[in-house]
């Protein structure tokens, strides 16, 4: 958002340019310039107003615009706490910070999670969309919806047990919905700090479950388990080495979920 405000009124600049070469020629209703067909931060960014409104969120950049000695200036913190109240009643992730450890297109993903927004096959059908095979791409053995594809399949259960041991948690944790995973984690014992950890490896873990059936429906690619679970740790390690303090973080202490100097 904050980058779609900027567009709008800092059009001089030369990242502005650099968006319109891109993306130029083919500008959405509202003067965004977007072409769907280039994947990537700008189009996750123009989409992701889309969802906000889906969620009754109108204007959403208005929501990070303050008032700094007179000068109008968009605030990702003042967006994010306007944002986090607002659909906060509904999807009640209020109570959990906005915190800035996982990439914003991942929140926007939970969060559409959340709201039954992800287009899974059951979602599609209740949108009239009609969808032949209504199976889960990565076991075959039942109704692709959301609950199925990221806590029930046999698949995506075998990839968070081994999260669980990598993270050290017991491993007997039923969890059947996103709801029942922040709930989960809003009421464990341990620090804030191992908290935020234990939900950024869990937004991850969707993330890499969600990529990698699309990866199976659009490329035909197939990922085993093992791989998945590898995915989750590598992309958590670069999350959290390149958006938290913990710059120093290293990736062999981190595989082993030996963390201890960063999360007591
Ligand atoms: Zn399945």
């Amino acid at each position: 958002m904050k980058w779609r405000w900027r567009f709008r009124h800092q059009h001089s600049q030369l990242w502005a340019d650099v968006v319109n070469a891109i993306h130029g020629s083919s500008s959405n209703e509202d003067g965004i310039p977007l072409k769907k067909e280039i994947t990537g931060i700008w189009k996750d960014l123009v989409l992701a107003r889309n969802d906000l409104s889906k969620a009754g969120v109108t204007e959403p950049e208005k929501l990070g615009l303050v008032n700094v000695n007179g000068q109008v200036l968009f605030s990702v913190a003042a967006f994010r706490e306007a944002i986090a109240e607002r659909i906060g009643v509904k999807v009640e992730v209020g109570r959990f910070e906005w915190i800035a450890w996982a990439p914003q297109k991942v929140y926007f993903f939970v969060w559409r999670i959340l709201n039954e927004g992800i287009a899974v096959k059951t979602n599609l059908d209740r949108r009239g969309v009609f969808v032949e095979d209504k199976m889960c791409v990565l076991c075959g053995y039942s109704i692709d919806s959301m609950e199925h594809l990221m806590f029930l399949c046999p698949t995506a259960c075998a990839v968070w047990w081994n999260i669980w041991v990598w993270i050290k948690i017991p491993t007997n944790v039923q969890i059947v919905s996103t709801m029942d995973l922040l709930e989960w984690l809003f009421n464990l014992n341990g620090s804030a700090i191992w908290k935020k950890v234990i939900l950024v490896i869990s937004f991850a873990t969707l993330w890499i479950i969600w990529k990698t059936r699309n990866e199976r429906i659009f490329d035909g690619k197939q990922s085993r388990v093992e791989v998945m679970v590898d995915k989750t740790k590598e992309e958590s390690f670069q999350w959290i080495k390149y958006r938290s303090p913990y710059v120093s973080l290293d990736w062999e202490r981190w595989r082993d979920f030996n963390v201890r100097d960063i999360i007591i």
